[in-house]
């Protein structure tokens, strides 16, 4: 019966080089009801990026007829790309039973927060600006101007972390994916979400 009812909608945003997308990999792979949402971007893929796995890439006229048809949960022009969460796809999930992860930028958890859909949102910080901007160089071929842009992207969004209902700090990855479980685990014990379950062991308790 519970298994059946709707599954929870997470948000996880962070600034690029926090590891946002890494967290979310390990979650979907430990817990077996969580699914990663697909995004839509108009942007080209990055080698190695699969369509249909990584992102669906579309062209940037059919991403904004998508836009025009309400088709988007929330999205967001990111860098200069557009990305969004297409509506539909994460209603059935959600409908089926499955819990979904967005892992989405600022404005895109302001939206989605904005239509007052039930969601859980977590705002992942690094330790400190210095060790984020020594990972994104660690890890990025990025130009110097691009490098510039995202850490400044990073520093004008790092404050928003005030709106989300919790905040993780991402030092270490397994320790932070543990700690994400636990926020996972609790809100699925909040007494709301536990109700139909609840009664029917209270009416075990009936005589
Ligand atoms: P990237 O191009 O590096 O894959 O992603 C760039 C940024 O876009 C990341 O901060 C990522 O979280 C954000 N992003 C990816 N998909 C979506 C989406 O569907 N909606 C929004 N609002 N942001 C997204």
């Amino acid at each position: 019966m519970s298994s059946k009812s709707r599954g929870l909608l997470f948000i996880i945003s962070a600034a690029s080089g926090t590891g946002k997308t890494t967290l979310a990999e390990r979650l979907v792979q430990i817990l077996p009801n969580l699914r990663m949402s697909r995004s839509y971007t108009s942007r080209a893929a990055r080698a190695g990026e699969r369509a249909g796995v990584d992102y669906n890439f579309v062209s940037r006229s059919h991403f904004e007829g998508m836009i025009e048809r309400q088709e988007f949960l929330e999205w967001a022009d990111v860098f200069g790309n557009l990305y969004g969460t297409c509506r539909p796809d994460t209603e059935a999930l959600l409908a089926s039973g499955q819990d979904v992860v967005l892992v989405i930028d600022v404005q895109g958890a302001r939206q989605v927060t904005a239509t007052g859909i039930d969601r859980t949102a977590i705002f992942v910080l690094p330790p400190s600006f210095q060790i984020l901007e020594r990972r994104l160089r660690g890890r990025s071929a990025d130009s110097e101007a691009a490098m510039q842009r995202r850490l400044a992207a990073a520093r004008a969004e790092a404050g928003a972390y005030v709106d989300y209902d919790y905040v993780v700090i991402n030092d270490r990855l397994e320790p932070t994916v543990v700690r994400l479980q636990e926020i996972i685990a609790a809100e699925r014990s909040r007494t709301h979400r536990m109700s139909l379950i609840a009664e029917e062991i209270i009416r075990s308790f009936e005589k």
